[in-house]
């Protein structure tokens, strides 16, 4: 009722608007993207001849890998180990199973990627494991609907549709009859006792890395580090030491070819045990190859993740929202309706989103995979960490408040025991009704989408007026958690149909998602009519 009222009041109804274009980020880390110049409507017909651009690649013997591609380098220093697959049924239309055997050409520096506009950089087509990536590839083919076909093979079950798991995933603790009861033990709030010094909240990532390396639970870890230019830009890394981890600290604020370090992976035969810290897209790929590693064991480290971007996304994110860009090490959109930008010097520059230059920044900043995306939970790691679902309190710093813990398999139950004793545990709560701020979010961001959003943010004391009003009447923690997924899961539904089209979007969007549009047609097919406008 408040939400409507304030929403639709007189005044507020121009302001509200841009209230809820902006909300649709709360929760997700905008991270950058690349500009867009795909009109509205357009839809793309070139995802369906990724065949060519494949097979050109995998039989172009001329092609050399290029000077970046470590491959050959590691070549010469260590025998390449033939790795074969022990565990698995192909799936795979060419299954070649070693790294020999693969005839597939990493992308070189200016090529196109197979699955183009929609490539989320996850670094698969960066070595020879792109001969996969019709097979793997998220946004290629079945898409991000591979998911629940792998949550079986991975976790030993699907996702249970009936309960919170058709939101949040597989939970490894879930009763399958009613899981809102038991999810308590798979779906927690934690925070670091001793917290990691310049972590992204406690840092109970890197706590993990941490020790899985220690106990020589693995050989090593593949995580996200600073690239040389610009510290704030990701650059995969393998780590094999307690240093090379505490490195890779912190969110680097836009997409990462995590998986192009398997390249170094394959060719060392030193390595059998590995810890990956990656985004849904990239596990997706990963679980699709995995049975090609020939490794013994892999874990899956996984973050929350929506609406990440390419790096110049980011530059123009930062130019828009502060006078101080060159400042920023990365921000993140918070629960309490501010952008909270992290300065170099530590301090934080807090600012309500509704005070945003929505118009601005709503083309070239988020990637348009993350527009294509249905795993903000990532639903194919062992352990995910993320703050979707934390409720939120901002009387405390961000590196002392508890972040938000799922686990879903008994790997990740072994993961998050390692470091239990150091961390302190409260119940996930929950409160609120998101349906009303989900709907209104969506046609509000939809409007600016085609173009009808309003032109400007609001004043600060107005934009800060606002984020009070809704942090005392909007949902809070699990609740404001599914209210983001929701709105994140209905905008991309309709950005696939109306890109990709009608066929390819039925193909690529899983049908736990769809389940979640259904649930707010509604009686007048609200959300079928805007695919219409
Ligand atoms: P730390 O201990 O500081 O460890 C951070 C880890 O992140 C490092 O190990 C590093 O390898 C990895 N990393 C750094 N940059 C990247 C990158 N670009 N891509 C992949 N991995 C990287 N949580 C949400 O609830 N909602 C979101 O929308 C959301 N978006 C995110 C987007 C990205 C790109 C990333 C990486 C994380 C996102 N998170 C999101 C998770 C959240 O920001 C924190 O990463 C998480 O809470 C862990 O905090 P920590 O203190 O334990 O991390
Ligand atoms: Fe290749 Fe990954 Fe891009 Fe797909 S998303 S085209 S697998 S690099
Ligand atoms: Fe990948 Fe989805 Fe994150 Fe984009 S939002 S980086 S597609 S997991």
């Amino acid at each position: 009722m408040c939400v409507c009222v304030f929403v639709r009041g007189a005044y507020f109804m121009r302001l509200g608007c841009e209230v809820l274009i902006n909300i649709r980020r709360v929760n997700s880390s905008i991270y950058v993207s690349h500009t867009s110049t795909q009109p509205p409507h357009t839809t793309h017909t070139s995802l369906n001849k990724y065949d060519d651009i494949i097979m050109h690649l995998s039989s172009s013997s001329s092609v050399t890998s290029p000077s970046w591609f470590s491959l050959s380098s590691f070549s010469s220093k260590t025998t390449p180990r033939t790795r074969t697959r022990t565990n698995a049924t192909s799936t795979s239309s060419s299954s070649p199973s070693t790294i020999n055997e693969r005839k597939g050409q990493p992308i070189k520096p200016g090529q196109s990627y197979p699955a183009k506009e929609h490539c989320s950089n996850c670094g698969l087509c960066d070595t020879s494991l792109i001969s996969y990536v019709k097979d793997a590839c998220a946004f290629l083919g079945p898409g991000m609907s591979r998911i629940e076909k792998l949550e079986e093979k991975v976790h030993g079950k699907r996702r249970n549709t009936e309960t919170d798991e058709l939101r949040l995933g597989v939970l490894f603790n879930s009763d399958t009859k009613d899981n809102t009861n038991n999810s308590s033990q798979s779906i927690f709030y934690a925070k670091k006792k001793q917290p990691v010094e310049k972590a992204q909240w406690t840092g109970i990532v890197t706590s993990v890395a941490l020790e899985m390396l220690r106990t020589k639970t693995v050989d090593c870890v593949v995580a996200v580090g600073s690239g040389e230019a610009d510290a704030r830009n990701p650059e995969p890394k393998l780590c094999f030491t307690e240093e090379d981890i505490l490195a890779c600290r912190g969110v680097k604020p836009s997409l990462s070819p995590n998986l192009k370090v398997f390249a170094e992976i394959e060719t060392n035969p030193e390595i059998k045990n590995v810890l990956y810290i990656g985004v849904g897209c990239s596990v997706v790929a990963l679980r699709e190859v995995e049975q090609y590693l020939g490794l013994d064991n892999l874990y899956v480290l996984g973050t929350n993740c929506a609406d990440n971007g390419r790096t110049d996304g980011f530059y123009k994110f930062v130019n828009n929202a502060t006078d101080k860009p060159d400042e920023v090490l990365h921000y993140e959109f918070m629960p309490d309706y501010k952008v909270h930008l992290k300065m170099r010097d530590g301090s934080y520059e807090k600012i309500p989103y509704f005070s945003l230059p929505a118009k601005e920044l709503s083309s070239g900043v988020i990637a348009e995979s993350c527009k294509s995306c249905f795993d903000y939970v990532n639903g194919l790691a062992d352990l995910v960490v993320g703050y979707m679902g934390v409720d939120y309190d901002e009387s405390i710093p961000m590196n002392l408040h508890p972040q938000y813990v799922t686990v879903r398999n008994e790997r990740g139950q072994k993961m998050i025991d390692l470091i239990k004793n150091d961390l302190q545990i409260t119940p996930s709560t929950t409160r609120g009704d998101r349906k009303p701020f989900v709907l209104q979010t969506v046609i509000s961001d939809d409007e600016a989408y085609l173009g009808r959003g309003p032109e400007k943010g609001a004043p600060r004391f107005v934009g800060n007026l606002i984020a009070w009003v809704l942090n005392k009447v909007g949902p809070k923690g699990k609740e404001f958690g599914m209210y983001s997924l929701d709105y994140h899961t209905i905008r991309n539904y309709l950005y696939v149909n109306r890109i990709y089209g009608k066929e390819r979007a039925k193909e690529h969007i899983p049908s736990y998602a769809m389940k979640i549009v259904k649930e707010y047609e509604g009686k007048n097919g609200d959300i079928s009519k805007r695919l219409e406008l």
